[in-house]
């Protein structure tokens, strides 16, 4: 054993060090005693080599590392405005500033006119109601969820006809036919991956058929020789033998976008309007918390919230509180595309967008700025390119250049392309450009 290993400090003599620091009124004294011990352990791994900037500074660390909150706030430079990685959809002001009425007591399950009992999803059904035209909605944890509870209220025991090209993945691991499976349906699959006609539909009906399910297929295009059934089609053809027609868009769009180039995903309302049961998420295209939402018909709405699963799966007050802010904005579209985060920076005026590069550039002397494309991410609209204006930044090596970027104070997360690092403006707000000018310089001095 080497002297240095034999010299290491004790557990008890860095303690007592660390006592004398303060380091005991930051973090609890087994948690301190903890990142002694992995400091200690650190040294050995190096042959018993100090810390670079001694035991109480690398203590210290140890403690950040432990207490540090895991939800801290990044700084999205990728340009990709739904990112799966980063949340999903940033929330607009409003349903911060309603979350924050759901932290205490609050009228969660209290008609407060009358003092009795209230119902949690009163106002979001009604609200849900008059932004989609549907007549009843049901809020659920998220659209896995409410695909499962549908599945199992009207197709438990019998059979769910879906096409063979709308048996999709999305992402993390939500495949339709194990959700199916799952929920005590037997899935009939028809047609074929690229065309599906409404006579295989027809063909494949049977007395044990409850529901004709339609996927929308969300993150990914299929050009070329394909044929899908309309949703109009399939209502008509349930109708007439009192099958269900489930239509999952994915997304959750509320507003027609297509006059910002923004086409090839369903509008909620027509889904309504076509007369099927609607799902779709509320931190996608919607622009708002994690959610699941149905909205249908009051009959078949109160058939799915009366099984046991919509109280399993149902939404917190946190998220209740911010999606009904989120939804009061689309009351008038203007207000939704300028206050939804997510919605503003999807039909940003390109040439705002390329002030808005040219205010970062010229913050970082020798970055440049050049026309690029923005993703939206998300499984939102996959063949859509947004025009954008990108900040280049030269790197010796670009991946080490988006490392330290990711350790910064906030996180910034940028994207690479030949080399050379890329900053898209669209997901960055104002007030971070300086955050993203001044972190691109500091890391610059140390490389
Ligand atoms: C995203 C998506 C889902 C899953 O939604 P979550 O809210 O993440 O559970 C289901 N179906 C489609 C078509 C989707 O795009």
């Amino acid at each position: 054993m080497s002297d240095r290993l034999r010299n290491l400090p004790s557990v008890n003599k860095l303690l007592a060090e660390a006592e004398e620091a303060g380091l005991l009124d930051s973090a609890p004294r087994a948690v301190v005693a903890d990142a002694i011990r992995a400091s200690i352990e650190a040294a050995r791994s190096r042959d018993g080599a100090s810390p670079q900037f001694g035991w109480i500074a690398d203590v210290e660390r140890e403690i950040g590392e432990r207490t540090r909150m895991s939800l801290t706030r990044v700084v999205n430079a990728t340009g990709v405005v739904l990112h799966t990685n980063l949340g999903r959809a940033p929330m607009p002001d409003a349903a911060r500033k309603a979350c924050i009425g759901g932290f205490g007591y609050s009228t969660l399950e209290l008609n407060a006119a009358t003092g009795h009992r209230g119902s949690r999803q009163t106002r979001l059904r009604s609200l849900l109601a008059e932004i989609t035209g549907a007549e009843n909605a049901l809020v659920v944890n998220n659209a896995a969820a409410a695909m499962f509870m549908l599945l199992n209220t009207f197709a438990d025991g019998g059979e769910t006809i879906v096409s063979r090209g709308e048996l999709v993945e999305i992402g993390g691991a939500f495949r339709i036919p194990d959700i199916l499976a799952k929920s005590g349906s037997v899935l009939v699959e028809v047609g074929t991956t690229n065309r599906t006609r409404l006579s295989d539909y027809r063909l494949a009906l049977s007395p044990n058929t409850r529901v004709l399910l339609k996927v929308h297929q969300s993150n990914f295009l299929q050009l070329g020789f394909v044929e899908e059934t309309t949703l109009a089609d399939l209502v008509s053809l349930g109708q007439a033998r009192n099958i269900r027609v489930i239509h999952d868009v994915g997304s959750g769009l509320l507003i027609d976008l297509s006059e910002h180039g923004l086409k090839g995903e369903p509008l909620v309302s027509d889904s309504v309007a076509a007369g099927a049961i609607v799902v779709f998420s509320g931190d996608k295209l919607l622009g708002g918390p994690q959610a699941g939402i149905v909205v249908g018909p009051t009959s078949l709405i109160d058939r799915a919230a009366a099984n046991p699963l919509a109280r399993a799966l149902r939404p917190d007050k946190v998220t209740i509180a911010a999606l009904e802010a989120t939804l009061a904005l689309y009351r008038d579209p203007a207000v939704a595309i300028r206050e939804i985060p997510c919605l503003a920076m999807l039909t940003a005026d390109p040439r705002d967008l390329e002030k808005r590069s040219q205010q970062l550039a010229e913050l970082v002397p020798g970055a440049e700025t050049e026309p690029g494309e923005s993703a939206i991410g998300g499984g939102a609209f996959p063949g859509v390119h947004l025009a954008t204006t990108l900040v280049v930044v030269e790197a010796p090596s670009a991946d080490a250049f988006l490392a330290s970027l990711r350790g910064n104070d906030p996180p910034i997360l940028a994207r690479t392309a030949n080399q050379r690092v890329i900053f898209d403006v669209r997901t960055i707000a104002d007030d971070e450009i300086p955050i993203v000018a001044q972190a691109i310089q500091t890391i610059r001095d140390c490389v």
